[in-house]
Order: structure tokens, then C-alpha cells, then sequence
């Protein structure tokens, strides 16, 4: 099969969809491998590593869409990309579709075969191609919150783990998932007050039996939230309903009731995000501030670890990757029910469900 990776052209974006080891592993199958020019420059990896497996390195975006049957990615295709895309293509990458009516309407009038990162999920209800992005961002949320605390940035002024004689700041996480975990591990490392909410128990008991004990956790409901938001410090968006948009916990009329320079990170932004008043926002702009409440927003957190990211990315969409260029996508999805799950729109029709119910169709 011929493979095409290009260069990622959101804001920001320096993960690549595929590293050098990818490709190696590929041509090693006896497949073509295209890739942009610069497209691994981001994350560490030049063209000539590309080259040196045997990868051909091209010069534009368009090549590659023209050369490639397979396009492996990271973000979801942005205006300028959806020309390129044509119903031979089959895109594996993030797509969000629930989150935005044009990339859908693109896609389906594209008639590619579109397998998204974020559906495809295990037996057991996990999603191993979200995991470790989810890992990442959960663990970044901490960092830039505890960044935008700091009163220069119009942040509360307070110091996350304190210092003896001080109570440490206090964080609140809202979902207990692999966003949630991450960012109640960062910040009780730091030393915080955490406390961690779910509707899942089994969450929650997980949770509670590794945690330390300043991690507390406590059921995810309204009259739970507008309790803890008057004196928390910093509050972490991470609550997932798979594949459709997330549920609103915190409601403009809540920001009222959160003390001045209060943090809101939304990681759950690329689904809609879980605040009323989440609005995506980019690494170059990441926060905006309404009622004095700073958000951030940003919906491709871990671009601005890129090398981190790639890594832990390609780690897991490799074996897939593989299975997709060995076997094609329709024996690939038939023989693999875990890969299967990723398919949101094939050659103009929408074959996940809750993409259409997010926007009231009927499939
Ligand atoms: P996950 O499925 O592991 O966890 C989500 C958790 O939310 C689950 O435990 C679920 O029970 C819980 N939940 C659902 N409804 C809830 C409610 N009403 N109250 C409290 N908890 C509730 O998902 P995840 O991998 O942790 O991802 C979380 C979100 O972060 C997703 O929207 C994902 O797309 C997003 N994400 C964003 C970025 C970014 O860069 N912004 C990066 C990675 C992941």
C-alpha cells in the first residue's frame, strides 16, 4: 500500500504521524511510504531519518495527498486539508467528529474511509489510541495550571503545593479516567489538596485504593461541584462520554460562585469541553478570562510536548497502521473489532452513532 504522512498545519502542531521506527516497519512489509518535507522536524526527526529507512520524502502536502491510498496523521484534517482528501483515501488520525458539524459535512462529502484515533476501543471499554495523548494532557493540565495560578498571569496568586506554614492550593478534578488520574498523580506530587470526582465507582474505588491520602475523591453531582468550586484553586475539565459531546458540569452562573483568579483547565475542550464556557483556545493564545475566572482551553495540549507525544502516539497506532496496509481496511476492521470501533464515516455515510446524534441526524 502506498502511505502518505504529511506535514500537521494546526496552530502549533509539531507531533508527526509517523516516526522513522513506523516507517522502517512498513517498508520492511514491502509497502511505499511518502512523507512531507519537515513533517518529523517538530518532534525531533529529520528528513533524512525518513530517508535513511527508505521513506520518500516529498515537497508539499498535496504530493503526498496525491501519491498516498493511506493518510496517517495526527489532528483532524483543518479547512485547507478537506479538498485533499479524496474517496480513494482511507485517513487514520484524530477526527473529534462529535465536536464539529463542518469537518463532518467535509468528510462525508469526501467519501473517504474515515478510522478515528479516538473510537477505537478495546474489549474492556478503553481506548488505547487515546490513552496516552490523554496521559500526556492530564499531566500537562497540572503544569499549566499551576503556571496560570501565578498573579502575573492573572492567576490567584497561590503556590500548588504550598510551603511549611501555608496550606497548599487545592485542585479539583473532574472525571477520574486517564486525564483525571494523570492530573490528581501531578498535582498530588506537587503536594496539593486534590479532591477527584466521578459518576463511575469503580473509578473512584481505583482511585481511592491508590492515591495517597490528600487525594480525596468524592461522586461527580452538581450539588457535589457547586460546593467545591468556591474554594478550590485550580479545576481540571477531564470527563469523557465516548464519542459524543461532554456533559456541561460547570455553568457560567458557577463562575459567580469561584473566588477571583480561580484556573479552569477544560482538557475535555476537543469534545465540546465540560464548562459552559469553554471556548477552544491555541498554545499561542491559551487563556482567556471571563467573571475573573482564567480558562484554558487548549484542544491539542500535548502538541507543545511534541516529542513526548509522537513517541507515546506511534507507540500505540503502529500495530494498527500495520494491520490497515497488510490486510486493507475492510479485512483489517472485519477480522479486528477493537479497530472496527474506529470507523465514523465510510465513503459518505456516518457509521457511528452518537457523531449523528450530536447533531440531531438520523443515520
Ligand atoms: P476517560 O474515558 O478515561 O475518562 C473520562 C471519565 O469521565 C470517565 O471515568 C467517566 O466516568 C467520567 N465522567 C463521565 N461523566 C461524568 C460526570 N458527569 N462527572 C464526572 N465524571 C464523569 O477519558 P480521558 O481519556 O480521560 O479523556 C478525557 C477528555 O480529555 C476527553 O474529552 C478527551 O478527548 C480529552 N483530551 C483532550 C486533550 C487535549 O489536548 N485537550 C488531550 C487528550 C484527551
Amino acid at each position: 500500500m502506498k502511505i502518505g504522512v504529511p506535514k500537521e498545519i494546526k496552530n502549533n502542531e509539531s507531533r508527526v504521524g509517523m516516526t522513522p521506527a513506523g516507517v522502517f516497519e512498513l517498508i520492511k512489509n514491502n509497502h511505499t511510504v511518502y512523507v512531507q518535507k519537515d513533517a518529523g522536524f517538530g518532534s525531533g526527526f529529520f528528513d533524512e531519518d525518513y530517508k535513511d529507512v527508505g521513506a520518500i520524502v516529498l515537497d508539499t502536502i498535496q504530493e503526498v495527498y496525491e501519491a498516498a491510498d493511506m493518510i496517517v496523521k495526527v489532528k483532524e484534517p483543518i479547512a485547507e486539508e478537506y479538498p485533499l482528501i479524496k474517496p480513494h483515501h482511507v485517513v487514520f488520525t484524530y477526527f473529534h467528529f462529535a465536536s464539529s458539524e463542518p469537518l463532518t459535512r467535509a468528510m462525508l462529502k469526501s467519501e473517504a474511509v474515515c478510522i478515528a484515533y479516538e473510537t477505537v476501543e478495546d474489549e474492556d471499554g478503553t481506548l488505547p489510541l487515546l490513552t496516552p495523548m490523554s496521559e500526556v494532557a492530564g499531566r500537562m493540565a497540572i503544569q499549566q495550571g499551576a503556571k496560570y495560578l501565578e498573579k502575573p498571569i492573572k492567576g490567584r496568586g497561590v503556590l500548588l503545593g504550598g510551603v511549611p506554614g501555608v496550606p497548599p492550593g487545592k485542585v479539583l478534578v473532574l472525571g477520574a479516567g486517564v486525564v483525571g488520574i494523570q492530573a490528581a498523580k501531578m498535582a498530588a506530587g506537587l503536594g496539593a489538596h486534590v479532591t477527584i470526582m466521578d459518576i463511575n465507582m469503580k473509578q473512584l474505588r481505583y482511585v481511592n485504593d491508590v492515591m495517597p491520602s490528600h487525594v480525596v475523591t468524592e461522586f461527580s453531582s452538581e450539588y457535589n461541584i457547586r460546593k467545591r468550586i468556591k474554594d478550590h484553586d485550580l479545576i481540571i475539565g477531564g470527563v469523557l462520554l465516548k464519542g459524543a459531546k461532554a456533559p456541561k458540569l460547570i455553568s457560567k452562573d458557577m463562575l459567580k460562585e469561584m473566588r477571583p483568579g480561580t484556573v479552569l483547565v477544560d482538557v475535555a475542550v476537543d469534545q465540546g469541553g465540560c464548562i459552559e464556557t469553554t471556548k477552544a483556545t491555541t498554545h499561542e493564545n491559551p487563556t482567556y478570562i471571563i467573571d475573573d475566572v482564567v480558562h484554558y482551553c487548549v484542544a491539542n495540549m500535548p502538541g507543545a510536548v511534541p516529542y513526548t507525544s509522537t513517541l507515546a502516539l506511534t507507540n500505540v497506532t503502529l500495530p494498527y497502521v500495520l494491520r490497515l496496509a497488510n490486510q486493507g481496511w475492510e479485512v483489517a476492521c472485519a477480522k479486528d473489532a477493537s479497530l472496527r470501533k474506529g470507523l465514523n464515516i465510510v465513503k459518505g455515510k456516518i457509521v457511528y452513532e452518537e457523531i449523528a446524534e450530536a447533531f440531531n441526524w438520523s443515520v
